[in-house]
């Protein structure tokens, strides 16, 4: 996950356990927030911006408690996002609101959020204006050009549900530090066993009645044979792109 560090001296050092994210929007442009947050004299701030074109910049480290919610106990318990937009001339754009999905799910993975659910302050996921305390009504979905915010709650599930799934061609993409797929490791434990254990191996039968040697090189083959439709598929489309 990209994003640039641009620091505020507006936070309290340290947290609490982190138990969900707080949905912001600026009321304006990324620039202004970065100037915002560097002013100590505002005392606000939040862990993160996204700007209209998906640029992440990053205020307050997540060891640290942002001043964003206008509530102590949510901003220790919280990672707080703030997304350009909330006036008539600043746009919430698709740009803005896919990073913020991005962001979400790797803040979720990291803290074992879950799937991200939004329901009050009962949910993972808080929204400025439902928070005790909050002078942001309208912050961060009901002010012109506000975020939406199941757009992007449900693209970060989308996501985190993607990353559960793992696909054969991901096993054969994967490389160890020697170069070699699971597919290589796999023939090579076969090919290090002592013959009559290997022999063994090649003598159970599965249900269709292959043995785990023939499964394994049976799938190897389905996905060469995959990768390599995928490679002219990829060409294919180059060439009409020219
Ligand atoms: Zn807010």
């Amino acid at each position: 996950m990209e994003s640039t560090w641009i620091g505020s001296p507006n936070f309290t050092k340290g947290r609490k356990r982190v138990t969900h994210i707080t949905l912001h929007v600026m009321g304006g442009y990324l620039a202004g927030t970065d100037a915002t947050f560097k002013d100590p004299s505002v005392q606000a701030s939040a862990t993160y911006g996204i700007g209209a074109d998906g640029t992440i910049h990053q205020y307050v480290s997540e060891q640290d408690t942002a001043w964003a919610d206008s509530n102590s106990f949510s901003n220790s318990t919280g990672i707080s996002i703030e997304h350009e937009g909330g006036i008539p001339k600043a746009q919430f754009t698709d740009a803005c609101a896919e990073a913020s999905a991005q962001l979400c799910a790797y803040i979720s993975r990291r803290y074992n959020l879950g799937p991200l659910v939004h329901n009050g302050t009962i949910g993972n996921v808080y929204l400025h204006r439902e928070i005790p305390g909050t002078d942001h009504p309208d912050c961060p979905d009901r002010a012109p050009n506000g975020i939406d915010v199941e757009q992007i709650i449900t693209r970060a599930n989308e996501i985190l549900q993607g990353e559960d799934e793992l696909s054969a061609k991901d096993i054969y993409d994967t490389r160890d530090q020697d170069g070699r797929n699971l597919f290589d490791h796999a023939h090579q434990i076969l090919d290090d066993l002592p013959i009559q254990t290997r022999n063994a191996l090649i003598e159970t039968r599965g249900n269709d009645g292959r043995n785990v040697l023939d499964g394994v090189i049976q799938a190897r083959n389905q996905i060469q044979t995959l990768q390599e439709s995928v490679d002219q598929l990829t060409e294919l489309v180059k060439q009409l792109q020219k």
